[in-house]
């Protein structure tokens, strides 16, 4: 496999002639890469140019392309350059198919898609060059996610703004402001390898998103977004936001093995951040840092574990965001990639990446496509340089660690605490209150209530004979009946507003009702005795008798207490599985 580029100039007519009759008589896959700088009027008018000549000259062979920023040209990284490459394939076996592109979601016919790429013989790599929403790339995600995980998924989203939209276009179809442009590549004898290079570090605790649509994050943790540039980082939200910000971007936590980079480009008036692109709510993110040295060493590491690939072509989708943080010195990264390899590629607005059989969109890093066509070659001659071993860490990276270790030890104090805290309250049997948290309860709440003069209940209840239960079927099936009513009568009651239940002795219960009326109580009451009854336990029936009374406005707590005792007794003597009040 050979890779041919040139950027586009007054020779171009000639270069492309001199490209074909350098293939003319192969009868083996080639494909076209057309990447447009997407600011520049001249050259944006210049593609019309740009097709027809590669049409004249270059009948049937396939083309695909999109606006881009930062053009890679043999391991340069160049502006305002409309670059051309040609991708010429060796072996016979390898096959290319440009699909006419999706310009909507719904143009999608996932069925067709999927057995058409099922049909495919030894498919390999799925690119997709896309202008389109996320929709669209989710969509085809979808389905490309049913295939088997070897199979490499890569590509990028077209850069644009609000003066110079993106576009993808595909064989002699029209630009396309919304498509999304696919290519198969497939063959016994091709091979694909695609790598993606973050480098930034996570620190402190993660954050919950809790309220997000699409791009915009409005809460984490159910604090306003921007409250996590201000508090912790002092990044104020003024015209430099957006270059401070990208210092500081989220990993994204999918799962255990999957994440990704955000990063923020603006602050909304409510606080809302617009983040680089879609984030799921419910996700955990970390604020991450980006120190060069770090990113450096990930990006030789990476570059190594290509190199030993033994590619003969590398396309690189690199970050437009990765090229801001770098200021001018992303040359850096792009060379060091590049290195004793054939290189080319662009600089999106969006990665395109499939990661244990995800399609993932990334943001803030590269992506790499390493391609070869036959075995590794026996021996590759690297001169790759020694990453430093000795001690050379920067002060940041030290602090980072700090920071870590320091969040994860506090993190689990916490944890400890909260369990402490649970233990604390929490009943061990029947997991609800135990005596002392509800008699809190109770006693805290009757204080409020009195400030403003609101009233409250009490619902006593004791099973029924249950000396007799253990006596018949073990102490072990009675801690079962207990634990099964709980859990019941915990749902239930977690149904309610301001009503709360706990243990309050062997096979007593109290619950506290606060700003209901007696008619409502005595149904809660009602539900209690009911809900008891009509659990099916196997060994025998269980039955409650419950008391039920309102606070008096002239007796302390312990007085309504005992009385909703001797009403409970009441309900016994009168033949329980039943409720007495003096309601
Ligand atoms: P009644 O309330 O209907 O008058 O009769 P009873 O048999 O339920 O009366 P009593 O309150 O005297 O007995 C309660 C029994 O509940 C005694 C005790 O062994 C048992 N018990 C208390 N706590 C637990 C527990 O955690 N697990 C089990 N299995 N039994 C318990
Ligand atoms: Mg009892
Ligand atoms: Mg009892």
């Amino acid at each position: 496999m050979r890779l041919l580029q040139t950027s586009y100039d007054d020779r171009f007519p000639e270069i492309i002639k001199d490209w074909m009759s350098s293939i003319s008589g192969n009868n083996t896959a080639s494909l076209f890469h057309v990447y447009i700088p997407y600011d520049e009027e001249d050259l944006r008018n210049s593609l019309e140019e740009v097709r027809k000549i590669l049409k004249e000259n270059a009948p049937g062979i396939p083309v695909i392309g999109c606006s881009a920023t930062g053009e890679i040209l043999d391991g340069a990284m160049l502006d305002d350059e409309l670059v051309v490459t040609l991708l010429i394939f060796e072996d016979p076996t390898t096959r290319i198919e440009v699909l006419p592109y999706y310009e909507r979601p719904d143009d999608i016919d996932s069925q067709w898609l999927f057995e058409h790429l099922q049909a495919i013989p030894d498919l390999k790599g799925i690119e997709v060059l896309t202008a389109a929403t996320y929709e669209t790339l989710e969509a085809i995600g979808k389905v490309i996610d049913n295939l088997p995980e070897e199979i490499d998924v890569f590509g990028g989203v077209a850069v644009g703004d609000v003066n110079f939209p993106s576009f993808v276009f595909a064989n002699d179809g029209k630009q396309s402001f919304d498509g999304s442009a696919v290519v198969f590549y497939s063959g016994p004898e091709l091979h694909i390898q695609t790598d993606r290079m973050f480098g930034w570090k996570p620190i402190g605790y993660p954050f919950k998103v809790t309220k997000v649509q699409g791009p915009v994050v409005y809460e984490l943790d159910e604090k306003p977004a921007y409250e996590v540039y201000n508090h912790y980082l002092h990044i104020k939200n003024d015209k430099n936001f957006f270059y401070n910000a990208l210092e500081f971007p989220w990993e994204v936590r999918i799962d255990e093995e999957t994440a990704y980079i955000r990063h923020a480009k603006s602050v909304n008036p409510d606080g809302s951040i617009l983040m680089s692109s879609n984030i799921p709510e419910g996700s955990d993110v970390k604020i991450t840092f980006g120190d060069p040295r770090r990113i450096i060493k990930h990006t030789k590491q990476v570059g190594d574990k290509i190199r030993e690939f033994g590619p003969q072509v590398v396309n690189i989708v690199n970050c437009m965001g990765r090229k801001l943080f770098w200021a001018g010195k992303e040359k850096v990264e792009i060379k060091e990639i590049s290195k004793h390899l054939m290189t080319t590629g662009f600089s999106a607005l969006g990665e395109v990446m499939r990661y244990k059989g995800n399609t993932l969109l990334n943001n803030l890093s590269i992506v790499t496509v390493a391609m070869r066509e036959g075995p590794i070659p026996e021996k590759i001659e690297l001169d790759i340089d020694e990453i430093e071993n000795k001690s050379n860490m920067s002060i940041t990276a030290r602090l980072a660690i700090f920071i870590n270790t320091m969040t994860e030890e506090l993190m689990e104090k916490n944890d400890q605490l909260n369990e402490m805290l649970y233990k604390a309250s929490h009943d061990a049997l029947t997991k609800l209150y135990n005596r002392g948290a509800i008699e809190r309860i109770i006693y805290e709440g009757a204080e409020e209530c009195d400030l403003i003069d609101k009233n409250w209940h009490l619902i006593m209840f004791d099973i029924d004979d249950f000396k007799q239960i253990n006596d018949q079927h073990g102490h072990s099936e009675g801690d079962n009946i207990l634990k099964t009513i709980a859990r019941t009568l915990d749902e239930y009651i977690k149904t309610l507003d301001a009503v709360e239940i706990g243990r309050w002795g062997g096979e007593e219960f109290m619950v506290y009702a606060r700003g209901y009326d007696d008619e409502k109580v005595k149904e809660i009451a009602d539900t209690i005795l009911l809900k008891i009854r009509n659990e099916a336990f196997h060994v025998c029936k269980v039955t409650a008798s419950v008391g039920v009374t309102r606070h008096r406005k002239d007796e302390d707590v312990l007085g309504t207490i005992n009385r909703v005792d001797e009403l409970l007794y009441e309900a016994k003597a009168n033949g329980k599985d039943q409720f007495c009040t003096d309601l």
